[in-house]
């Protein structure tokens, strides 16, 4: 399980970075100006850079350069969440420490870096800030939920609770370090427990942090928006993420698993192609200079000689025309003691045959020995064959020494490193003359538990055959190992690893394109129900605007306008009348007795009569007439353009239509009209009064007439002679 969960860092670095990434955003969306969020926000990027920056060194190659720009770029993003908590606390309370303090909390961190290296320096930094940082975030978060009600104190909360949690995380348990208690409580230690890489957790709270913050945000708008709507869009849509969120998690992860094992199934079959290419090549070559040693051992002179135990010319003919015909360096041929009798290299005569030599069995040929020695051009394979007397005893041996390249002629042109280990990992024969007796285990660290290498000295022997992700001087390969019988022995493939990690990398990339459209999606659509709420609200306003309108000009009763809006007509009227010199007349009309209506038929019928009056008033206008309720059961017409003679003739085309209307049970009725026309030099007061006085005469003359006052003409000028 924890193997397993380990070859997912890449994807568990992914998402843990994006995570952050999404924190620093909605942070930095939600502060208003310099705030808490500001800086929790920078945190955020910085910090989910780092991972991506983890996840590039994962998957290309880290290097102590990279590895120190990691870690500062680590502690900085520390730094400003605790920034943010010092900056938010002197907010709240003008007693505390200025920006000097993070100078006095990073001095501990320099000294263990100057005394211990970067590793100590992480743990040390993590103590001092992530820890202090993530606490502080906890309680400012936890003094904020004091102030919040509902929703918004339940994501405050979550937050809370997400920082504490992420502060144990990545504050208490540090990478393993030299001083207490990072000896005891550490990352691997953790990994032993649990079975699980801390980073993973790590991103897990990542993640809870970022949607908490969002969910927040998200509750904050809803309450400034005051909609149900509102709300309910909000609600729907952090159900919707949150669906989203897993989804695209659990997806991409198995979609970046599924190409990741698609290539290493590919790479298997492709090594295996290999490892069979390899052994049969060499086999056939083997089994060549075997059978060229058998040859020259049945060759007659060679069992004359060593039954004589003197070289002779033909003997060593023999041998020269065989290592020749073997392509070999050298030929000897020994003696049953093992003495050199006759040889290529007269230098050899006499003594023993000097053999570092390794016994390797080749799958189906299993006869030769390989010389090694410390240059790719010594490593030789020895050919040799039992030499018999007439009688069939055996009187020594035949040696044939060919060199690899031609044992092994291919092996140079292979794209790819590969390697002949003896049993105790150290290689014998590579087409990488650097690797050629390096010791293989444990030099090759199988990665996935971080920089742990140590625990890697049974890599390449126990899962090896399967395949495993190793870090070779800090290049990291799929290597692939294949037993050669039962010798000890194997071969060792080892395979660039481009391939499976732009496999991952697509499955990673893939899920972070559908993060985006996903967001995109998802913010396109909240931001969509706010403007359909805005919408309506505005719509909704507009509404109201003009009811209040209607309403403020409106006489309630009768539905005619009021005296507020006639007034206002009025006004505009005179002006125009005055401006251009046309004329303007005014009708005011009253009903005759109408007390006696309300007494005898009751009010409501009387507010009938109104109704009625107002409507044949207004069928009997022009469009451009206004007819306001005066008060009580008392009416004007302003008409435009009207002198009074033609006012007269409305008015008393108007008294007619009434006098001969219907008004339900109360019958006929009566109104009186006075009429006026409107002087250059008048005033509203002035022109209304007149109307006024001709209403007043027609009632004092008998009621049911139109009286028309006539503007007083100017008092002439008082011209007076003085004097003589
Ligand atoms: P005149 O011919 O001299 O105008 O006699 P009148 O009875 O019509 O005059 P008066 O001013 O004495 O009475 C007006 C009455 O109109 C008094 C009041 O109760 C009634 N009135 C005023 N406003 C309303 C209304 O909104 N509805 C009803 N039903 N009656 C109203
Ligand atoms: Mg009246
Ligand atoms: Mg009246």
């Amino acid at each position: 399980m924890s193997d397993f969960i380990s070859s997912q860092l890449d994807f568990i670095f992914f998402f843990y970075g994006l995570a952050f990434l999404l924190l620093g955003i909605v942070s930095l969306a939600m502060s208003k100006g310099f705030d808490l969020y500001t800086l929790v926000g920078v945190f955020g990027i910085l910090h989910g850079s780092n991972e991506w920056l983890d996840l590039i060194a994962l998957i290309g190659g880290d290097s102590a350069a990279f590895k120190t720009a990691r870690t500062v770029l680590l502690v900085a993003s520390f730094m400003v969440l605790l920034e943010a908590v010092r900056m938010d606390v002197r907010q709240r309370v003008n007693r505390c420490p200025g920006p000097w303090i993070h100078l006095v909390v990073l001095l501990p961190v320099i000294l263990i870096w100057w005394e211990n290296g970067g590793n100590d320096a992480n743990a040390m930094a993590r103590y001092c800030f992530a820890l202090t940082g993530a606490i502080g975030v906890t309680a400012l978060m936890l003094m904020r939920c004091r102030q919040l009600s509902g929703a918004e104190r339940i994501w405050s909360l979550l937050i809370a609770l997400g920082f504490a949690l992420y502060g144990i995380a990545a504050g208490v348990i540090v990478p393993a370090a030299s001083f207490w208690p990072a000896t005891v409580i550490n990352q691997a230690e953790f990994a032993r427990v649990s079975g699980l890489p801390i980073q993973l957790i790590r991103g897990v709270l990542a993640c809870w942090i970022t949607f908490a913050t969002w969910g927040f945000w998200k509750q904050q708008a809803a309450r400034e928006v005051a909609s149900a709507r509102y709300t309910e869009a909000i609600k729907s849509q952090v159900r919707l993420t949150f669906g989203a969120a897993v989804a695209i998690l659990i997806g991409g992860w198995a979609l970046t698993e599924h190409l990741g094992t698609i290539y290493r199934e590919n790479v298997e079959v492709e090594a295996n192609g290999y490892f069979n290419l390899l052994s049969e090549q060499l086999a056939a070559q083997t089994a060549a200079a075997d059978r060229v040693a058998e040859l020259l051992a049945e060759t007659p002179s060679v069992a004359v000689s060593l039954a004589a135990a003197a070289p002779n010319a033909m003997a060593e003919a023999a041998l020269r025309r065989h290592v020749e015909a073997a392509l070999a360096q050298r030929g000897y041929i020994l003696t049953s003691a093992g003495t050199v009798l006759a040889a290529t290299d007269r230098s050899q005569i006499g003594r023993p045959l000097d053999a570092s030599i390794v016994r390797l069995d080749i799958p189906n040929r299993s006869r030769g020995d390989f010389v090694a020695d410390r240059s790719p051009e010594a490593i030789a394979y020895l050919a040799r064959f039992p030499v018999r007397s007439a009688g069939g005893e055996a009187v020594g041996s035949v040696v044939l020494q060919v060199p690899i390249r031609v044992i092994w002629p291919h092996l140079s042109e292979l794209d790819r490193a590969a390697m002949l280990v003896d049993p105790n990992g150290v290689v014998a024969l590579s087409n990488r003359p650097g690797l050629i007796q390096r010791k293989m285990w444990p030099a090759l660290a199988p990665l996935g538990r971080g920089q742990a290498a140590a625990d890697a000295g049974t890599a390449l022997n126990g899962r090896l055959a399967h395949g495993a992700w190793v870090s070779l001087d800090g290049v990291i390969d799929y290597a692939q190992r294949k037993p050669i019988g039962g010798s000890g022995w194997s071969f060792v493939v080892m395979s660039a690893p481009l391939g499976i990690v732009a496999s991952r990398l697509l499955g990673i990339l893939i899920t972070l394109l559908v993060t985006a459209v996903t967001l995109t999606y998802l913010v396109g659509r909240g931001r969509w129900a706010y403007n359909e709420i805005q919408l309506d609200r505005r719509l909704e306003l507009e509404d109201l605007a003009r009811t209040l309108d209607l309403r403020a000009s409106t006489d309630a009763l009768t539905g005619s306008y009021n005296r507020f809006k006639f007034n206002a007509e009025l006004s505009v009227q005179i002006a125009r009348a005055r401006r251009y010199g046309v004329p303007l007349a005014l009708v005011l009309y009253d009903v005759d007795r109408f007390k006696t209506i309300n007494d005898t038929y009751g009010h409501p019928a009387g507010d009938e009569v109104l109704r009625r009056l107002s409507e044949i008033t207004e069928l009997r206008i022009r469009s451009t007439d206004t007819h306001a309720r005066w008060g009580g059961e008392e009416f004007v017409i302003l008409t435009p353009d009207s002198t009074a003679a033609m006012a007269h003739l409305l008015a008393e085309l108007l008294r007619g239509t009434i006098e001969h209307a219907g008004f339900g049970e109360v019958g006929q009725i009566t109104c009186s009209f006075g009429v006026t026309e409107f002087a250059k030099d008048d005033t509203e007061q002035s022109f209304l009064a007149r109307a006024d006085h001709a209403l007043y005469r027609a009632k004092r003359l008998g009621r049911n007439r139109v009286e028309v006052a006539e503007p007083t003409p100017r008092q002439a000028p008082d011209i007076r002679v003085v004097g003589g």
